[in-house]
Parts: C-alpha cells; structure tokens; sequence
C-alpha cells in the first residue's frame, strides 16, 4: 500500500509486540487492531479483562488509520430509513450508542497524550438538492427526537462558510468534529498498553478450532505459525476480513473509498472554506473535504465494490471535481492519493455480539461492519459489547433486529457497483 499523509506525518510512541510466543493463554482474543477492536480492548482491560488483540498489519493500518478523519454523530444509514424497520425507541437506542461514541472520542482527544489528534469541532453538510424545506423540516425533527444541537444554515449564510455557487444550504453539526486518526490510533495503543494490554502486530489470525470448552485460533507471526488459547474469541476484522468469521462471510462486502491530499495552497484556500471546518455533501457517495495543516486540502470520494486503484486516474478526478466546486481551484497538484476498504452489510448497520444468531455461541462475537461511518459507531458499539462481555447490560442486542441478508455470493460485489451507479444517478437527477 502507498503511503497516506496521516503515514508522513504520525506522531506515535506506541511500540506493539512483534514476538508472540506459541500457547499463549488469555481470557478474549480481540483479532484486529482497528478502531473496533482497539476500544474494545480498552474498555475491557479498564475493568481488568486479560484481554489481548493481535493485528495483522500495525495498528492502525486498516481504514481507521486512514480515513477523512471525521466524527460525525449517527450512523452510516438514515435515521429515516431505520424507522422504517425498528420501533422509535430503538432508533433512540441506536443513536445514544452513535451519540457516546462521539463524546468519549471528544473526550480521548482532548486528553492527555491525545494532543497530536488535532481536534477542530464542527463539521458542515452542504446540500446540493433542491428540497431545503425538507432539510429544513429534518433538522428540526432531528432536534427533537434526538435531543441534537443541529443547526440549518440556508444559502446567504453559508456563503460565509463556504464559497461555492453548487450548494443550496447546509447543516452545521456542532458536536461533530475532525481529527488525525492515525495518531488517534498510535495514542489509544499507547494508553492501553499503559493499562497493561498486549498488542501483538503482524500477526494473522487464520482460524480457531474447539478444545474442551476452549478455543484455539491458529496465528501467523512472521511466517510462524502458534496457538493462542482463549475463552473468547472478537472478530473486529472491518473490511480487511476475509472467510475467518465463517458465520458472516456471506453477509457482507468489502467496499472501497478514496482520498486525495492536495499539494501546500496560499491564502487563496481560506478565502473559499472561510471557517476551519469539516465540509461534506449531501450525496449517497459524496464528497468530505477539509484543510489539513500545512494548508493542504484533503478530499474524500466515491466508493466502489469492484476494480482497482489507479492513482494517475484519482488524481485527475479528485483534481476535476475540486475545481467543479470550486473553480478558483482549478489545476491544483494532488500529492498523495490512498484508498481503504470499509465492511457493508446490505443494511449499512454493523454486526455486533454473537457472531452465530438462533444458536448463539456466546463465546464468539463480532464487531464490524461500520462502513463510512466508523469514527463514532466502532467505540459506542464497543462499550455495549464490553458492557454486555462483562455482564452490565444486554443494549447490543439492537443490532439484531435486522434479517441478515446474503450479499450476492461472487456476482455481489458488481451487484454493489451496479447499485451505486444507480444512487448516482438519481444524485445526478436530484439536483439536475
Ligand atoms: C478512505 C476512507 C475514508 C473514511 N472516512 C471516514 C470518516 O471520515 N469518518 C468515519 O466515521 N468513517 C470513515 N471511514 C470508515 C471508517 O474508517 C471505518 O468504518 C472504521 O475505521 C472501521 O473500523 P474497524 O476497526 O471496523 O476496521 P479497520 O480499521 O479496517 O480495522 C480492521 C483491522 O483488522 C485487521 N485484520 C483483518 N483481518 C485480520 C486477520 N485475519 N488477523 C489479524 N488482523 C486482521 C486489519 O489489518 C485491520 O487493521 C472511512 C473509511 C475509509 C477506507
């Protein structure tokens, strides 16, 4: 993989392990050093679980260390599509868990060996449709049922956010913010190894099997192969999983997205994101772009299920679409161009608990699947997953109000492409 700029610029005193020793013994194995996996970790060792996470890259190295750095609240699927299939109360449920994933990253980031992260707060969604009154009306709904603090910005106003003729108005959501993800990751290593975790890196997970009660997964560290034992067993694979959890591989794709990282600007950058936010679209695959330091502009795009990833050909359609936006921009060099896979059930909601549903095993679980939308949703669905492992409340349960849907075996991921060309499409027709 090529580097990112979060790779260029990571500030980190984390030192994972690199020499597991075959038999190890603990009480979880957590199998995957990303965002889920990793506040995982910590909320079980805060309450003193022999909890240990293996990771087959270094930490961070998965989407949660590389992504558009935003914590936004709620989750990769609408709230209204969500009350189409569960009760009002569980929708509340639903974004409490969204809602105390954003504070408690607020919180880390404002911490103590946080101070790399860069936390700006606020983040602005433009809309480019032509239903403001419906944007308008959903905020107020929104308010109220959520108890947000979400504020509808119309044209005039945001034109002192943003300069860009394309937009017809916004939401500007105070609580969420933006950050540097890959030192997000690095310092959350760092404090849970303060807590007595080990993180063992470059170690693949590549399958379990029973012994009296027990499960014994099978590790490759560095071309070894050894045994860890334990009682329990995480999956927190994000979309970088492959058939290890055999009761979900059916059940999700992996998806990919793209960032671009323009070269340094001059002024001429903040005369058109005139407020040191982070911007999105309102669109199904849309846009999220902010100012990085050192006055670069970092733009996040499309996503794709199949094909793969040309840097000369994203850099010229991140460079085209920065300057449809905006047109001063135009010719801009983009210096750094990554992509990352993200999970996606076809319901947009994550799997969390018990990895087999009808005849649970309560001695494997998963939590993954948290698609664009993981920076918040990965640390709320971990707490509930702690609470319930450590036996303080069963509010996961949640997310298996939803029917598991088979995602389209070998034809399923042109199945998911021809789907987002289609959402495209209608973005094209909503605001033609
Ligand atoms: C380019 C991009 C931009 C994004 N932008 C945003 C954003 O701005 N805001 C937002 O909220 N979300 C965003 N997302 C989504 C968000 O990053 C993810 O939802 C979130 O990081 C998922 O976390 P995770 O822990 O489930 O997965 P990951 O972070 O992918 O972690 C999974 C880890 O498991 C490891 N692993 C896999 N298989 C094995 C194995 N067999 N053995 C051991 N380890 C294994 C992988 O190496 C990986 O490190 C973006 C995603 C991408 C790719």
């Amino acid at each position: 993989m090529n580097n990112t700029w979060y790779d260029d610029t990571v500030y980190s005193e984390f030192k994972g392990k690199h020499d597991l020793i075959n038999d190890l013994k603990c009480d979880v194995l957590i199998v995957g050093g990303g965002l889920a996996g990793l506040s995982l970790l910590y909320n079980l060792k805060k309450n003193n679980v022999d909890a240990v996470l293996i990771e087959e890259k270094q930490i961070g190295s998965g989407a949660s260390g590389r992504n558009g750095g935003f914590c936004l609240s709620g989750w990769a699927q609408d709230y209204d599509v969500l009350m189409k299939y569960l009760s009002q109360e569980e929708v509340i449920t639903l974004e409490k868990i969204a809602a105390s994933g954003v504070q408690w990253m607020k919180k880390k980031c404002l911490s103590k060996g946080y101070e790399h992260t860069n936390l700006q707060s606020g983040v602005l969604k433009c809309f480019l449709s032509n239903n403001v009154e419906k944007v308008k009306r959903d905020v107020f709904t929104q308010n109220q049922l959520f108890s947000q603090n979400e504020e509808f910005i119309d044209k005039e106003k945001l034109y002192k956010y943003v300069r860009s003729d394309k937009y017809t108005c916004g939401i500007l959501r105070k609580d969420s913010f933006q950050f540097h993800p890959l030192n997000f990751m690095k310092a959350l290593a760092k404090d849970c190894v303060t807590l007595g975790s080990s993180i063992f890196e470059n170690c693949k997970f590549i399958n379990y099997h029973r012994n009296n009660g027990k499960i014994d997964s099978i590790i490759n560290n560095e071309n070894r192969v050894l045994n860890i034992q334990s009682e329990k067993i995480v999956f927190a694979t994000g979309g970088y999983g492959g058939k290890e959890i055999k009761d979900l591989k059916n059940y999700w794709l992996p998806i990919k997205t793209f960032i671009g990282v323009t070269e340094p600007m001059g002024d001429e950058l903040q005369d058109i994101l005139k407020k040191p936010l982070g911007f999105s679209d309102n669109r199904r695959a849309g846009n999220y772009y902010r100012v990085l330091p050192g006055n670069r502009l970092s733009w996040g795009r499309g996503i794709s299920a199949v094909g793969s990833f040309n840097p000369l050909s994203l850099k010229k359609a991140i460079s085209k679409e920065i300057s449809y936006f905006f047109p001063e921009l135009k010719n801009i060099e983009i210096d750094y161009v990554w992509t990352g896979n993200m999970a996606y059930a076809s319901h947009y909601m994550p799997y969390v608990g018990a990895t087999r549903i009808g005849n649970e095993d309560k001695n494997v679980f998963t939590i993954m699947g948290f698609g664009g939308h993981g920076m918040n949703t990965a640390p709320g669905a971990a707490k509930v997953l702690a609470d319930f492992m450590l036996g303080e409340g069963n509010t996961y349960e949640v997310f298996n109000k939803f029917r598991r849907k088979w995602n389209g075996g070998l034809i399923g991921p042109y199945i998911a492409e021809m789907k987002y060309k289609y959402l495209q499409m209608q973005d094209y027709f909503d605001v033609a």
